[in-house]
């Protein structure tokens, strides 16, 4: 284990030498886009490696998972029976566990294919390749298991992983941020793009972001999943109120959705 020591103590025999958090870093269903958010800004990250002990890396190493860490980071959706046996061992070693990006925290782009699973299965393949895995309808890893950190979007931003990550560190008891996006818009002060006859999906995504694409002009298209305190049905009378289509808004919140109880409240497609 690598060791944190403060040189600056008055007496050198007394230095402190404080064990790093070990941190480990894996990689299910997805693009690695999320990962690969993480090391575009290698000016910041070596600060960051600097204060942690790097057990494994999915994305930079083939060596096998370490048995023991403090700190596990899982980017990607769950899509195979041993994805699900492994997030489960992980969260049974990790102290604490945080999710990045919309694979992980809502199943994402992987999660559209939860929608008739078996059928889009077959559409593509006569018989599974073996190195597939057993596979199984996708689904985010909160799904699976107790998540103590999460990192929103798509992909991530690394300023907002560095600061989960310290939090996760520093064992920070920070209750999270439940509220939709619409007040950091409005704080950005920004006219709101359903004047304009567009449909964002701001009024029921997390926040977080600082409502990132809106200020930008842009639609957003929930990339940090459904809010908890999101009230669909008042969205969709707003969206009615201005004459825009109320499927179209249900079509789009699917794509980072698609597995949310919330939207699909009947879906069984999920397995235990
Ligand atoms: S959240 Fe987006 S960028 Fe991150 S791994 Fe998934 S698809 Fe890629
Ligand atoms: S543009 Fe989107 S995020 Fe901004 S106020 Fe309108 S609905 Fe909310
Ligand atoms: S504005 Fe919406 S789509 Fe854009 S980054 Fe934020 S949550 Fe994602």
């Amino acid at each position: 284990m690598r060791n944190y020591c403060n040189n600056t103590s008055v007496n050198s025999v007394e230095r402190a030498c404080k064990p790093m958090p070990r941190v480990i870093v894996i990689g299910l269903a997805s693009c690695f886009g999320c990962q690969l958010q993480i090391t575009n800004r290698e000016r910041y990250l070596t600060d960051v490696l600097g204060q942690i002990d790097l057990r494994y890396w999915r994305m930079t190493s083939s060596e096998p998972l370490p048995e023991s860490y403090d700190v596990a980071v899982i980017e990607g959706a769950v899509t195979t029976q041993e994805s699900v046996d492994l997030v489960k061992d992980v969260r049974a070693h990790a102290k604490a566990v945080i999710t990045i990006g919309a694979c992980a925290n809502t199943a994402g782009i992987p999660g559209i294919a939860a929608d008739n699973f078996d059928e889009r299965v077959s559409q593509v393949y006569q018989d599974l390749p073996a190195a597939a895995g057993h596979v199984i309808s996708p689904r985010s890893v909160p799904d699976v298991i107790d998540v103590d950190f999460q990192v929103l979007c798509c992909p991530i931003e690394f300023d907002r992983f560095v600061e989960v990550l310290g939090e996760a560190l520093y064992e920070s008891n920070r209750v999270k941020p439940t509220r939709t996006l619409c007040g950091d818009c409005k704080r950005n002060e920004r006219t709101c793009l359903y004047n304009q006859g567009k449909i964002c999906l701001g009024m029921v995504t997390s926040a977080g972001c600082g409502a990132r694409c809106p200020s930008l002009g842009r639609e957003c298209n929930g990339c940090a999943g459904i809010s908890p305190d999101a009230n669909l049905d008042s969205a969709r009378s707003i969206v009615e109120r201005y004459g825009l289509s109320v499927d179209e808004f249900d079509r789009k919140l699917e794509m980072f959705n698609q597995t949310n109880d919330v939207l699909h409240p009947q879906d069984e497609n999920q397995e235990a």
